[in-house]
């Protein structure tokens, strides 16, 4: 059965040799995250390199993913790297002192805004949750608090204020260089982190576009105003090819108690906005250390797959962990698992809503035949640019959709989606009355379908115009085929 389900694996250091990067394309990999938090512009493109490389050997298409780092607030250091903090005691965020001397009183911070932004009775979270403060007094260079939870605490680890309300941009000027280099190293998607607003959305797609790049733009859903905000969530959707469920900020910022309510919401909004949407963060979190999952993290995987969202990540897993093998594959075995649950191939067809355009009819139409007409196994889906099999994937579905494509740019795009798969095809260079039978025969020859099996295909009259699906075709496999 080929996996629906896609899976996002953060590079880094674990995954930098030859052998293991080659190890996790082969172990079903779809989309390679390059995490710009770490790492210089020279280590990402090299990355970038490789996995061009190792995907093309393989004859796979794996998607490049440029994750910009955003405005993560974060402490300075201290004079001997770490230091423990006792619950109850006072402890000092000071803007105005050495950065380099911190200790277990008082430590800097990068970002002065930080003071205008909190007030007395502020919670504020450090290390993903593992400290908490709350804030007492604030003058006009330092914030006073009461440590809540203490525990130890070391160089440059990340602060959130619990409920949000941060004010910094969305794009900082290192976002901005970055994006640069994301463009110059071909990424097939952009992630902005801690969206605040669809205009974040709309300045880092014009920075994208003046960098030369049409890459996807992914909009990290990590902060507690658009969790907490129906209409500005869904206005970010829109302003988006792609969200992600950031759950590593996003619960520090919304408490941990929300934090799967709000997943199911995210993902349920991106797909009735028809976007796509990949669940992020400690999905693996023990295999960082351990060959083997927790039941929790099973549980985990499969519940993000039965709430139906395109993808799933890994971030430490792959990055830095001591199974990024292993990982993938129990991610890899996990999504089949759950996918086979039968309620995962009931879709209602949106069929009390009516649409505006053609080809979104002839989408919605395709999977309408298919998941109901006896003896469909594949729908051959003819893009351009992708936009059709992402509306497809929107319906659930067992059967997969191909995206036949020219453009290694829409290959790229379409394996981010849900159920689809993807074959380069080039209709430009074949008759149209040919075009259908070697479409199916790709199929056939893939033994992804067999004589007697029906095929759904869409296209559109005028080959190779954008938007321009506006036919709906069922072929059996073995019989004269036009
Ligand atoms: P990060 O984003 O790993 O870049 O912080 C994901 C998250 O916050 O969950
Ligand atoms: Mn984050």
């Amino acid at each position: 059965m080929l996996r629906r389900t896609k899976i996002v694996a953060t590079l880094g250091p674990a995954t930098d040799s030859t052998e293991s990067l080659a190890a996790i394309i082969a172990a079903g990999i779809d989309v390679a995250r390059l995490n710009f938090s770490h790492g210089s512009a020279e280590e990402h493109i090299k990355r970038a390199q490789r996995v061009r490389q190792a995907a093309a050997a393989q004859g796979r298409f794996v998607a490049l993913l440029a994750d910009l780092q955003g405005p993560k607030l974060r402490i300075a250091r201290f004079t001997d790297n770490k230091v423990i903090l006792k619950a109850g005691q006072t402890f000092v965020l000071d803007a105005a002192m050495d950065k380099e001397a911190g200790t277990d009183e008082r430590v800097g911070i990068d970002y002065e805004q930080l003071i205008d932004d909190v007030a007395p009775g502020d919670i504020l979270v450090l290390d993903d949750g593992r400290i908490e403060m709350e804030v007492q007094s604030v003058d006009d260079h330092s914030i006073t608090s009461s440590v809540l939870i203490g525990g130890p605490l070391s160089n440059n680890k990340g602060l959130n204020k619990r409920g949000g309300g941060l004010s910094a941009d969305a794009l900082t000027d290192k976002d901005k260089e970055d994006i640069v280099t994301a463009a110059r190293l071909g990424a097939d998607y952009v992630a902005v982190s801690f969206v605040r607003t669809a205009e974040d959305m709309h300045t880092a797609r014009q920075l994208l576009k003046e960098a030369g790049s049409e890459a996807g733009l992914v909009a990290k859903i990590e902060r507690a105003e658009l969790a907490h905000d129906e209409a500005a969530l869904d206005a970010v959707i829109e302003a988006s090819d792609v969200v992600m469920v950031a759950r590593g900020d996003l619960a520090v910022e919304i408490g941990d108690a929300e934090l799967v309510g709000v997943q199911k919401h995210i993902i349920a909004r991106a797909r009735v906005l028809d976007r796509a949407v990949i669940t992020a963060t400690q999905m693996m979190e023990s295999m960082i250390t351990s060959p083997m999952p927790t039941r929790a993290e099973v549980s985990d995987v499969a519940n993000a797959v039965m709430d139906y969202t395109d993808a799933v990540m890994l971030s430490a897993e792959t990055a830095v962990g001591d199974y990024p093998v292993e990982a993938v594959e129990a991610m890899v075995r996990i999504c089949i698992g759950a996918e086979k649950h039968p309620t995962m191939h009931q879709s209602n067809h949106r069929i009390h809503e009516s649409m505006e355009l053609v080809d979104e009819a002839i989408a919605l139409s395709a999977m309408y035949a298919a998941n109901h007409l006896k003896g469909v196994t594949a729908i051959i889906c003819m893009t351009e640019t992708g936009a059709t099999p992402r509306l497809m994937s929107r319906i659930k579905s067992s059967l997969p959709i191909f995206a036949y494509s020219r453009h290694h740019s829409t290959q790229h795009r379409v394996v981010m989606y849900r159920g689809v798969q993807t074959i380069p095809f080039d209709s430009a260079k074949i008759l149209n009355e040919q075009t259908n039978a070697l479409a199916v025969a790709e199929l056939v020859n893939r033994k992804v379908v067999s004589k007697g099996d029906l095929v759904v295909i869409t296209k559109g009259d005028y080959v190779n115009a954008q938007g321009g699906t506006n036919t709906m075709k069922i072929v059996r496999v073995g019989s004269d085929i036009s």
